[in-house]
């Protein structure tokens, strides 16, 4: 798995990243949910890949790993195990066309989630 290391700039932004979301955690706030109005936490950058009625599909801009995805749910939920089961049927299905796509234009021989 390649681990593309962070410049001194994003190092920088992500840090800004974590204390927003860190500042909305305190007021009680989902930043997910907070993201869709402010785009502040997961920056568009052009990132988003795939985006629905139900679900935004965006790659990260500081990737762990090439081609790192962030599949978000457009309904609060505080956990998983609230999703709606069809909603995660369609994530998953979402999910392994993203997955063909990692395959074909990345060169994924794995893809995690
Ligand atoms: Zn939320």
């Amino acid at each position: 798995m390649y681990v593309k290391p962070l410049d001194e700039n994003d190092e920088i932004l992500l840090q800004e990243r974590r204390r927003k979301i860190k500042e909305y955690q305190d007021k009680g706030i989902c930043f997910s949910c907070e993201n869709f109005i402010t785009g502040d936490i997961f920056t568009e950058d052009g990132l988003i890949i795939y985006e629905d009625d139900l679900i935004r599909c965006q790659f990260e801009k500081f990737p762990r790993a090439v081609g790192q995805t962030i599949i978000v749910s457009k309904q609060h939920y505080e956990d998983i195990s609230e999703m709606q089961l069809d909603l995660g049927t369609h994530i998953l299905r979402i999910s392994n066309d993203i997955i063909k796509l990692h395959k074909k234009i990345i060169g994924a021989e794995k893809v995690y989630m």
